[in-house]
């Protein structure tokens, strides 16, 4: 076994963390964990390796806003226009059968989970965008009907939530905010628990089928496995460059803590490019607005820039808590995995490689059907 770049495994490393497993899981995001506990659930004598680059997950699974959504209707209407009726359907069924089965998984006090509702709050400048949800409003609560009854009201007030630099809202109370720091913990938890190990810090920079086993390989060392995940979802161009993906970064910032905040629940802006909600009850997280600054923020470099930051800067100051003092004492990135179909990949790549990636923007919600989908296929092959 080559050891890549002079790092020979001794005896020992290779009979223990480097021998053979009968599955491994590049990927400790939201995807690549629930693919790991229900494989162990439905085969519990495998033996299960979950890899990461990184010390704790590093693409989006601990970076996102933590919305427990499936749509806005500005969004759910600008899908319908690119991808039909159906499709919109079939994608809002997932995200929501996702949330119920991370619901399961997870117990609510480990998600944090706060029935707070969700909201889309319109501008001046969206005058007609509103008017036009507003007309598909029944339409869409028919076609969303397996959700709950009046999925989307117009009855809430902007002054009840402080907006009153808004035209206007549209609510859903079937959304909620979660923790997603608390969700991973709780998910590496449970893995701990059911006996999946784990390496991280190991870059995975190849894979290979090599017919009757696979082979992940890193710098320094390589590891074999009956079968091989990829949940690496944006990042997975790096080892598959040919598939349907592209990274897209998405900035967020919380601010200092600001006094009298009447903000409510999760609020969705633009089309769902901007977002924002309170964190410990009196700080504002506000992160998007990828589709301002398109080219730059087609990146997997999670880091923060100047522009956006301003950005979302003003539009604090502006619209969201205008005549208010607030500093910022939090800013990150996190990358997500989109391509030119909203749905994930979710396929064989070879006999004994699967990939489960490009999550959208919602991957929380559907991320755990993704992963209990990609186990079902590795476990019955
Ligand atoms: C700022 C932001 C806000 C968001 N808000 C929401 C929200 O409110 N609600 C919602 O539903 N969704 C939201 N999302 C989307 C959601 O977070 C993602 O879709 C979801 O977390 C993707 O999960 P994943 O497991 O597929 O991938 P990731 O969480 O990105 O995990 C992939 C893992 O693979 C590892 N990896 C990659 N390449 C390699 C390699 N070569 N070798 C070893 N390891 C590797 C990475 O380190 C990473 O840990 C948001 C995303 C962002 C960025």
């Amino acid at each position: 076994m080559s050891s890549g770049n002079g790092h020979a495994p001794s005896y020992w490393e290779k009979r223990t963390f480097l021998r053979r497993r009968n599955l491994i899981i590049v990927g400790s995001g939201i995807v690549g964990l629930s693919a790991a506990l229900e494989a162990k659930r439905k085969n519990p004598k495998w033996s299960i390796l979950v890899v990461d680059r990184s010390m704790v997950p590093h693409g989006a699974s601990t970076k996102n806003a933590g919305f427990a959504c499936f749509g806005s209707p500005s969004e759910l209407l600008s899908d319908i226009e690119k991808h039909g009726w159906d499709d919109m359907i079939t994608l809002v069924k997932k995200r929501w059968e996702g949330l119920q089965i991370l619901m399961k998984l997870v117990p609510e006090q480990d998600l944090n989970y706060i029935p707070c509702g969700g909201y889309e709050v319109f501008n001046d400048a969206q005058r007609e965008l509103l008017d036009e949800c507003l007309e598909a409003l029944p339409a869409l609560n028919e076609a969303l009907s397996f959700i709950g009854h009046d999925v989307f009201h117009h009855r809430a007030s902007l002054q009840d939530h402080g907006l009153e630099n808004f035209h206007g809202i549209i609510a859903c109370p079937y959304e909620a905010s979660i923790h997603p720091g608390m969700m991973m913990r709780s998910l590496i938890r449970q893995c701990h628990t059911a006996g999946i190990e784990f390496l991280n810090g190991l870059d995975v920079s190849a894979i290979d089928d090599q017919g009757d086993k696979t082979c992940i390989q890193s710098k320094d060392f390589e590891v074999t496995s009956d079968y091989l995940l990829l949940a690496t979802n944006a990042f997975t161009t790096k080892l598959l460059p040919e598939i349907d993906l592209y990274p897209a970064r998405n900035q967020v910032v919380v601010t200092t803590p600001i006094n009298n905040l009447q903000l409510k629940g999760i609020y969705h802006h633009d089309a769902g490019y901007v977002y924002f909600r309170t964190v410990e009850g009196n700080r504002i997280l506000l992160g998007g607005a990828r589709n301002i600054f398109e080219q730059q923020e087609r990146t997997d470099q999670i880091t923060v820039t100047e522009n956006v930051l301003q950005h979302l800067q003003e539009l604090l100051a502006r619209k969201i808590v205008p005549g208010t003092t607030f500093g910022i004492d939090y800013q990150w990135s996190g990358i997500l995995g989109l391509g030119s179909q909203k749905t994930p990949l979710v396929q064989w790549y070879s006999d004994r490689i699967f990939v489960a990636c490009r999550m959208g923007g919602m991957g929380i919600s559907i991320g755990a059907h993704i992963g209990q989908t990609a186990a079902f296929e590795m476990v019955t092959r």
